[in-house]
This record gives structure tokens, sequence and C-alpha cells, in this order.
């Protein structure tokens, strides 16, 4: 895709029943960029995408994406605007086939034949899911489930990505992989916003980048600007 929309999330407070977790949060992720959010175990990284992803309720602030204001859209809205979402962990169906997975990720689109071309680029983009498509997704290894779940996610022919850790609970060999497949997602055209605790590889990727800490902003700049910080590194990201 050529990417041309902008997510701004501005200021931003949102939490749980008992408390607030994420507080005037600000942060934007420029088309055809690829924006980072680092920060520790806590820090509330995921609570950030669950606002984004319209599954935690905004209490404060907006978000917005190109001409659309998506605070507190529902999901499947946010998706139908181009925003898709690789999981945590790379999870996948595990009983179902590759092809089986792909085509719950494209679920939305109701054109058989638009449906039938995307899979067809899924499977250039990694032919190794060609090659497997009929075997139970359960039965992949870590790198090919890794595949999976981000083309499950482009299914939805979206121009945002937001990876939610893509490289946790993978071995080095796998993490990256994955580092290798977003960079290649952003020479295709897309959008990604990158939520990751491995700073080094992320910020090497990155265009972008904040680093959350206790739910707020502590630090913003390009990714050379932020590698090159060695308070913040101290302070954030322990020494090295
Ligand atoms: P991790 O890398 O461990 O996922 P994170 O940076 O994504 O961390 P969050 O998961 O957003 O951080 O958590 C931020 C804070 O919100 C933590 O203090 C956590 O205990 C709290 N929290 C997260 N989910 C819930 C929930 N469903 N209910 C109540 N509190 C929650």
């Amino acid at each position: 895709p050529e990417a041309s929309r902008r997510l701004s999330v501005s200021g931003v407070t949102t939490g749980y029943v008992r408390a607030d977790v994420l507080h005037d949060v600000s942060i934007e992720a420029k088309p055809g960029r690829i924006t980072c959010i680092l920060g520790a175990n806590g820090a509330g990284k995921s609570t950030l995408i669950r606002s984004i992803l319209g599954l935690t309720p905004v209490r404060r602030g907006s978000v917005a994406f190109g001409g659309d204001t998506i605070t507190n859209l529902a999901t499947h809205r946010i998706a139908a605007l181009g925003i898709a979402t690789v999981p945590e962990g790379n999870r996948v169906l595990p009983r179902m086939s590759v092809l089986e997975n792909l085509k719950v990720g494209g679920l939305l689109e109701k054109d058989r034949h638009r449906l039938a071309a995307r899979m067809e680029r899924m499977f250039e983009t990694f032919p190794r899911l060609k090659e497997r498509r009929n075997q139970l997704a359960g039965t992949l290894s870590g790198g090919e489930r890794s595949m999976l779940s981000i083309a499950r996610g482009l299914m939805t022919d979206p121009e945002l990505i937001v990876f939610d850790e893509p490289s946790l609970g993978l071995s080095p060999l796998f993490v990256s992989e994955v580092f290798r497949i977003v960079r290649q997602l952003k020479e295709e055209g897309y959008t990604i916003l990158l939520v990751e605790q491995n700073v080094r590889q992320t910020l090497d990727v990155a265009d972008d980048g904040y680093v959350l800490a206790q739910g707020r902003v502590v630090a913003a700049g390009t990714s050379a600007a932020l590698a090159a910080d060695g308070e913040l590194h101290k302070a954030y990201f322990g020494v090295h």
C-alpha cells in the first residue's frame, strides 16, 4: 500500500477499574515509517495498544487516524479503517490449517476475488506458508508461526500494522527473522507501530520512537537520537 494516514494519540488517559494506567500520553506514527514504543514490563505498552484499538476505553484525550477520529470506536470499525494488529507472542489458531488461519484473517472482506488475490500476495511474501498451506498451524515452527500471525493481520488489507511485542518468546534466530519482516513491510509501504521490550534491535529497525515509563512518555525522538542517549539507557533500558 501507499500509506498516507498518520496515527495520532493525543493526551490519552486511560486505565482499568482500579486506577489510571496511562497519563496524558501523546504519540504519533507517521505514514510509511516504523515507530516504536519501548518500555519495561508494566510501563503501559499493552494498555496503549488496547486504547488505540478500542479495547480499553479512553477516559480523556483522543485517537485519530488520518482524518478520522477513532476514539472509542468499536474494534471492528477501527480494523475496517485500515489498522491491523499482530498479537503478542505471534498467536495463531493452532487447530486450523495455514489456509484457514488466513481465511479467518480475511473475514471482513466480502469480495471473493479480492480475497483470493490477497491470499496469493501473502504466499508471494511468505513462500514458506504456501508450502505448508494445508498443515495445522499448531505444528509450525516458531518462525513459521510468526509469519502466519503477521500474514493473518495483513489479510485485512491494512495501512497501519500494530505489532505487540512480536519477539516475545522467540529464539534469537526467529527474533531476527521477525525484525527482517518488519523492515520488509515498511519497504512495501505499510506504516508500522512496533511495541517492544527488545531495545537494541527495535531501535535498529525503527525510524522514530517513544519510551514509556509508569504510563507516561518519558522520551521521544528519532531512533538514532534515542539510541545515542546514554542517560536514557542508564535510566530505562539498563546499561549494556
Ligand atoms: P507487559 O510488557 O508486561 O505487557 P506493558 O508495558 O504492556 O507490560 P500493561 O500491560 O499495559 O504494561 O500494564 C500496565 C499496568 O496496568 C500494570 O500495572 C498492570 O498491572 C495494569 N493492568 C494491565 N492490564 C490490566 C487489567 N486488565 N486490569 C487491571 N490492571 C491491569
